[in-house]
């Protein structure tokens, strides 16, 4: 269901239909999921199954099928929708054995964490495992029922957590972060927080408030972190960031003033970068070597965005 133009980003951009409407459907779930074509991604504790690989090869989803997953079978379990007309669905195998050591999974996959994958992963298995993480470690962590504390159970495809005792329904979060670089003529703002790397920057972020727009949050941001205040704030894209269920919001943000005052809780320094030298921070190259974000950070894809404007 991509859009065009197509999000530069990691994640972005699922090849499959979510077919929501068979979530409330049990008869039509049920149809899928003994359809000879449905497929399924486990994952454990966060990490996927993927074809077993050397360390430097392409990685790929290790779709199995219903009859590899037997052992799975009281696991929590998500519909991920369609691709073409083949189901898929996501389960969580923490309690199997480790397919290295033997047990139902070996022979089938291995189980690798999510980020050092990226480089090797196809764009759209990164898309639909982003899906699958988010929503299996929200179950992970919401066994129990904000407002009674009883035990819920899973309803809804995987997209809803009923609670039988109160009859409370709860929904996956997804928490939004701003993400932002503030500009200044043809330079740019980027920090380096207080843990990094002596040359590494990015830009500034930090997690949207209750009761907050997008431009105050970026606009918040910029001043508590540095110092800066915001006269315009233009939203350029977003990233499904699931560790555990981020959603980054990338923002450019025209501030009135370069004077810096910078939160040394928060940030170790923060520097203005001309957008000729970026290019070269971005890949690596600049003299005093300074390094950016990496191209599946959605930072890097803001920051070479503005490049190009
Ligand atoms: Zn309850």
């Amino acid at each position: 269901m991509a859009i065009r133009p197509l999000n530069p980003n990691t994640f972005a951009n699922s090849p499959l239909d979510r077919a929501g409407h068979v979530r409330h459907d049990e008869a039509a779930l049920a149809a899928l999921r003994s359809n000879d074509n449905a497929r399924v991604a486990v994952l454990r504790d966060g990490r996927p199954l993927v074809a077993p690989r050397a360390p430097t090869d392409a990685a790929q989803i290790a779709w199995l099928k219903a009859g590899q997953t037997e052992k799975l079978a009281h696991s929590v379990e998500i519909f991920l929708g369609l691709d073409g007309d083949v189901p898929l669905f996501a389960r969580e195998a923490t309690h199997l054995m480790d397919p290295r050591e033997g047990g139902p999974l070996a022979g089938l996959g291995e189980f690798h964490e999510l980020r050092s994958l990226l480089p090797f992963l196809p764009a759209g298995d990164a898309a639909i495992l982003a899906q699958a993480r988010a929503l299996l470690d929200w179950h992970a962590r919401h066994g129990f029922c904000a407002k009674c504390g009883n035990a819920s159970v899973v309803s809804q495809a995987g997209y809803r957590r009923d609670c039988p005792a109160c009859k409370a329904e709860h929904f996956p979060r997804t928490d939004p972060v701003v993400i932002m670089v503030g500009t200044c003529g043809d330079e740019a703002l980027l920090g380096r927080g207080a843990q990094w790397p002596q040359h590494r920057f990015s830009a500034l972020a930090g997690f949207l408030e209750p009761g907050e727009t997008i431009e105050e949050a970026v606009a918040r941001e910029l001043e508590e972190e540095a110092g800066v205040r915001a006269v315009s704030v233009r939203y350029l894209f977003s990233q499904p960031w699931p560790f555990p269920s981020n959603l980054m919001i990338a923002c450019l943000a025209e501030v009135a003033d370069k004077t810096l005052k910078v939160d040394s809780d928060e940030l170790a320094e923060a520097r203005w970068f001309k957008k000729s030298e970026l290019p070269q921070v971005l890949n690596g190259t600049h003299p005093d070597k300074f390094l950016g974000p990496p191209p599946f950070a959605v930072a890097h894809q803001l920051i070479k965005a503005w490049c190009e404007t």
